[in-house]
Formats: C-alpha cells, sequence, structure tokens
C-alpha cells in the first residue's frame, strides 16, 4: 500500500474523532492538528523520479489517500479539484478514500463523476449505530463503484445486516481504538458485525482489537505490539471461500457440560418432543433418525454460509428440528455460541458427526421409556 496526504489537519466533528491519533501524534511534537495544511506531497500521484518514472505505482499497492485529515473536509474545498485531476489522471492507481463527511460527498465530487469512476473506493466510517444510519443510507445513494465499510474505533454494537443485504459493499473492517485514552471494544459487537458479514458474504476484517478489549464480559488491556497480532489469532476476519475459521483453535464442549449448560437455558429446556413426534420416532427407529439428523446438518448446517443462515430450522415438522432447538444446533451463531464451532467455515466431518450425536443424544433422552 501507499499513502497520499495532499493536506494535514483536521476538524472533529464525530465521536470517533474524541482520541484521533492525528491530533495525538501532533501533540506529542507541539503542533496544533487543527490547522489544516497543504504537504509538500501534494501532487505526490504526479511525481516522478530522476528516471522519469512514476514514483507511485500499481505495484506499490492501493493509494491510502489523505490519512492525516478527511479527503470531504470545508477546509478543503479549494484544493480538491486538483486532487480530483490527478485521481483522473492516474487510472492505473486505485484510491482508497476514508471519510467522516459522507453527506459532502455530491457537492465535492467532480463534474465528470458520472456514475463513479472504477479506481475510487470510498469508504464511510460508522463507529455507532447512529453515525451507521445517518452515513450508511447516503453512502449507498452515492454513484460509487467501490463502496466500503469500516466500524474503527467501534464505540458500540452497529447493527449493519440490512445495509450489507443491498450487496453494495464491498467490505467492512472492524476494530478497536488505541491510544491512552481509549474507549473499551466489546467481542460481542465484533462477533455480531462478523456474523452479519457472514450471512451476507461480505468480507469482513477483524483490524485490531484497540487498547481495551472486552473480552467475555473481562476487560483486557492490550500492548499497542500486540493490538493487530491479536485479533488476527482470534481467527475472526471472514474472506468468503477461504475457510478460515478451520484455522482458530478450538475444543468442541464436552457433551455432558454441554447438556448441563442447556438445561440452565430456560430457552432451550422449554423444547420436548410431541405426542406425535415420539410416535414417528418409534415407528421409524432410531436409526433411521440418526441418518436424518446427519442429511440435515449437511444440508443446513455445515456449508460455510448456509442459507437462510439463523431462520433455518423450523419450529415443528421433524423430530430433529425440535431437538436441534432444544440443543443450540439451530444454526451457525448459535454452533458458535454454544459449542464454540466458528461460523464462516464449512463444518468438518468430524464437527458434522458430533451436532449429529448432540442432537440424537437428546432425541433418545425424550424417547427413552420412564424409570
Ligand atoms: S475526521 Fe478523522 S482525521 Fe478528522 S478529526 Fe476525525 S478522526 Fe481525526
Ligand atoms: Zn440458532
Amino acid at each position: 500500500m501507499s499513502v497520499w496526504n495532499p493536506w494535514h489537519g483536521c476538524r472533529k466533528i464525530s465521536p470517533g474523532c474524541a482520541n484521533c491519533y492525528v491530533y495525538r501524534r501532533d501533540e506529542s511534537i507541539g503542533k496544533d492538528a487543527s490547522a489544516v495544511t497543504k504537504t509538500g506531497d501534494f501532487d505526490l500521484p504526479l511525481k516522478k523520479d530522476r528516471k522519469g518514472k512514476y514514483k507511485l505505482t500499481p505495484e506499490g499497492g492501493t493509494v491510502f489517500t489523505c490519512m492525516t485529515s478527511d479527503f470531504f473536509l470545508d477546509e478543503a474545498d479549494a484544493w480538491r479539484p486538483a486532487c480530483w485531476d490527478m485521481i483522473r489522471a492516474r487510472t492505473d492507481l486505485h484510491f482508497f478514500i476514508i471519510t467522516k463527511r459522507i453527506g459532502r460527498f455530491r457537492e465535492c465530487a467532480p463534474p465528470d463523476w458520472g456514475d463513479g469512476w472504477d479506481n475510487v473506493t470510498v469508504c464511510s466510517t460508522c463507529e455507532d449505530q447512529t453515525r451507521a444510519d445517518l452515513r450508511l443510507p447516503v453512502l449507498l445513494d452515492l454513484p460509487l463503484k467501490h463502496r466500503e465499510l469500516i466500524g474503527e474505533p467501534m464505540l458500540g454494537p452497529v447493527e449493519m445486516e440490512k445495509y450489507l443485504a443491498t450487496g453494495l459493499i464491498e467490505h467492512v473492517t472492524c476494530g478497536g481504538e488505541s491510544g491512552p485514552k481509549a474507549r473499551p471494544c466489546e467481542d460481542k459487537w465484533i462477533r455480531e458485525v462478523r456474523r452479519e458479514c457472514i450471512r451476507q458474504g461480505v468480507p469482513f476484517t477483524f483490524k485490531q482489537t484497540g487498547a481495551v478489549f472486552v473480552m467475555d464480559g473481562r476487560t483486557y488491556r492490550i500492548e499497542r505490539k500486540d493490538q493487530i497480532p491479536q485479533a488476527r489469532k482470534s481467527g475472526w476476519s471472514y474472506v468468503p471461500g477461504e475457510n478460515s475459521g478451520a484455522a482458530v483453535v478450538y475444543r468442541l464442549p464436552p457433551r455432558e457440560a454441554l447438556r448441563e449448560a442447556l438445561g440452565r437455558s430456560a430457552f432451550r429446556s422449554r423444547f420436548h418432543l410431541s405426542e406425535e413426534d415420539r410416535k414417528y420416532v418409534a415407528e421409524k427407529g432410531m436409526e433411521t433418525v440418526r441418518r436424518h439428523a446427519a442429511e440435515i446438518v449437511a444440508k443446513r448446517l455445515a456449508p460455510e454460509n448456509p442459507d437462510n443462515d439463523g431462520k433455518q430450522t423450523p419450529m415443528k415438522g421433524h423430530p430433529v428440528f425440535i431437538a436441534q432447538h432444544a440443543t443450540a444446533c439451530c444454526c451457525r451463531a448459535c454452533l458458535e455460541k454454544w459449542h464454540h464451532i466458528p461460523a464462516g467455515k464449512v463444518l468438518t466431518e468430524e464437527e458434522q458427526a458430533y451436532v449429529t450425536a448432540v442432537i440424537t443424544d437428546w432425541i433418545e433422552g425424550e424417547t427413552a421409556p420412564a424409570p
């Protein structure tokens, strides 16, 4: 990747700006980050070396544009047209623009923008639900060839599935906040966005934990050097078709402990086989029911991104469906939460056998004659 910072300095406009790293870095060297100034690199995309070759080359990767400011900042209105000219000239490069001012896009776009330029990705940040609901409808409505989302620093849960369902968002990145005043980021916010991305087939990157990460209700301080590696280790990033969850180390829960935990759940222990279901099992025999369970697991749970995930298991119609709800084998989110099997990957044969066994154990318990 390359970086092009045509100007430097910014104005805070959003909760995500509170601990802005541009401000933090400038303060540490006695500089005022609110003073917006053109940089010496203003015309970097046109700069050539002594051999007459462009300094920025496609081999250098995506050009991250305006990383120490905001491309759509009012203060830069006079300078932006020249930047568009350079972006237009360098169709061999891809420019990635992250903004908290997506609402200004239309008034700031060049006159020949049309239905978007192939070499520009516009990425809107949304650090909380309010910002997501304000900015994402705008982002989706703009004429753009490439759109992405960044939830960084994530400051709360963000439901974004309905925006992802448009199929217009190419990638979602989430992460925590760094720095000494960092606000906490919670694992459950990240995991929920991840699940939404998996359901909608959108690539997801958990980039870094931030300095204060809450995991299973416990707060951890994470050193700067560990924030990216820790996020990578979680295995939560999701690339459709890459089956990356397979790389995560986890253990299927012992069946006895699982049964106890399920028994403590009012929701799960509510499920029982009906008279009709019991009769079905008696007539077909356990071997047939086991085969049905294996087929249902293979078809409705095992794919990397099952159809209708979260709603694929009916509440009646087959004893296996009831058993799936009772044992939290109903969807990939429940498999992840209760059985530690990461969503977003194909279930291995071993995992399918485990899920099938959990289901049939429960049915056998339900149909066993009372002692
Ligand atoms: S918009 Fe970005 S660069 Fe500007 S103050 Fe906010 S966080 Fe910093
Ligand atoms: Zn479920």
